[in-house]
């Protein structure tokens, strides 16, 4: 008789992976230690850590460790000698980019989610917490004003959310003969626009960027006239791809007026709200994002606009049977597919996967929409706060007011007679100030013009960080002007 001990061998005992729950509760509590530890400690952290390390880069590299290692030993060597050279992103000086955030609930979910280990994909083998996803959904379309039938998607980030929506206009609009067409955003769009279009097919000869104006917002006039020049050639202009929140300066394209040229000429309009449609959050600040919710489809970041941990985009789009259409799909092992409920793998591109709904559902329930609100709204009022008095700064030329929680300016002065003079003075202004350690920030280029840029969106940042911000961008500004 054989049974399937039998099936032993000598080494049985290393085969087996699982802990025993008391090891498990010991690990456990070594990691939340450091990592509270480490959040404690974030405002004395610099606010760009150490990054020079390329020479311990070359020095991690290793072939596939044959034994195990001592667990602490191993969160020592990430939180004490590679965690720290980074950029800080969650500490409350980061103003650099456009900052992520990482409330702690969030890690709890994952860890909820990861030992859990559900199989979110299907609807059927864990509904109840694709339920908790589906409303996730369903908060964000109410937030932003996204009528019933609406359909979403949680993304690794902004880019995957993009990318499907596109997909979504190309198959509506040009079906499988997508060669003849063009889509159109503006010079001032995010990088991922022109990458996630490569990537349902549209090629860069068939992406016009169009220009913007002095508040480097998209300009409809000359939007019309490149749809109406691509039909003179053959064309099919079927998209358009506006900013709800630049990355450059934080401009919100003219939604409205974009979004009449697309109902006037049948095409879609997509809105990349990965920085600025969390703003849409808090009724106050509608105004600011007028026409967001005429939108076929948005993008949106809760890894920044929701303070999430990196790695939770979205997507809404308002005929959420585009969306459907587009990625349903059946295989004869798989339960067949509901349509009363929601189905991740009815509405997007994956099939197994993380459980992203879960940190975004634990978040809100835990805080509340009234909260998040609050921090949204105090986040613009910080940066028009800062703003206006970076503006009093001498020699400080505001280039970009804050539409939402970001702001671009440069240097002039009399010793400063060329644009280069110019902007070199304007990067050496971010760079002292990100040297002092406090606030870390980073410029941009636009039109050969450097611009320093202010962007409040992390959780941590409060009025302290603004202050030193701006003190210390007087301060510097005056010595790099002085020398
Ligand atoms: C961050 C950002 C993106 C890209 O989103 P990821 O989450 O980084 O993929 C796109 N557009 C804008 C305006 C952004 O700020």
């Amino acid at each position: 008789m054989s049974d399937a001990s039998s099936a032993r061998t000598p080494a049985a005992a290393d085969a087996n992976l699982e802990l025993s729950p008391d090891v498990m509760r010991a690990m456990g509590r070594a990691v939340v230690d450091r990592a509270v530890a480490h959040l404690a400690s974030l405002s004395d952290q610099p606010s760009r850590g150490d990054v020079d390390a390329a020479a311990l880069c070359r020095a991690l590299r290793e072939p596939i460790p044959e034994r195990g290692a001592d667990f602490e030993l191993l969160l020592e060597h990430l939180f004490d000698e590679l965690i720290p050279r980074s950029f800080t992103t969650p500490g409350p000086g980061y103003l650099a980019y456009i900052p992520g955030g990482g409330v702690y609930p969030a890690a709890l979910a994952d860890f909820i989610a990861d030992t859990t280990n559900r199989y979110t994909g299907v609807w059927q083998a864990a509904p109840a917490l694709v339920q908790l996803e589906a409303n996730v959904l369903e908060w964000l379309r109410e937030w932003m004003c996204f009528p019933e039938g609406t359909s979403g998607l949680l993304t690794p980030g902004g880019s995957m959310a993009t990318l499907n929506a596109i997909l979504c206009a190309r198959e509506r609009y040009l079906g499988t003969d997508i060669r003849g067409g063009t889509l159109y955003t503006s010079d001032q769009g995010h990088h991922s626009i022109e990458k996630s279009a490569k990537l349902a097919g549209i090629f860069a000869d068939r992406v016009r960027l169009i220009s913007a104006d002095a508040q480097y917002r998209m300009r409809a006039d000359v939007l019309k006239a490149a749809i109406a020049a691509d039909r003179m050639a053959g064309r099919r202009p079927f998209m358009v791809v506006s900013s709800a929140g630049t990355t450059n300066t934080g401009a919100v394209d003219p939604l409205d007026a974009i979004a009449d040229v697309c109902a006037a000429e049948g095409m879609w309009h997509h809105v990349d709200g990965a920085y600025g449609a969390f703003f849409h959050a808090v009724p106050e600040l509608r105004p600011l994002l007028a026409g967001l919710p005429r939108a076929d489809s948005l993008t949106l970041d809760p890894h920044k606009g929701m303070f999430l941990p990196y790695g939770t985009g979205a997507l809404l789009v308002r005929d959420g049977s585009a969306l459907r259409a587009v990625h349903t799909a059946t295989a004869g092992y798989l339960p067949a597919s509901t349509d009363e409920f929601y189905d991740p793998s009815q509405y997007g591109p994956e099939l197994s996967r993380g459980f992203p709904g879960l940190r975004v559902w634990l978040a809100l329930k835990l805080f509340g929409a009234a909260r998040y609100r609050a921090a949204i709204a105090e986040k613009r009022a910080l940066a028009v706060w800062a703003a206006e008095r970076v503006a009093q700064i001498p020699g400080v030329v505001m280039d970009a007011w804050p539409q939402l929680s970001l702001f671009a300016f440069h240097l002039e002065g009399p010793k400063l007679a060329t644009l280069d003079a110019r902007n070199a003075a304007t990067a050496a202004l971010m760079e002292r100030v990100t040297a002092r350690g406090r606030v870390m920030l980073t410029g941009c280029t636009v039109a050969g013009r450097h611009l320093a840029r202010v962007c409040v969106l992390s959780f941590r940042t409060r009025a302290g960080e603004m202050e030193a911000c701006v003190a210390q961008l007087a301060e510097e500004a005056e010595r790099i002007l002085a020398s």
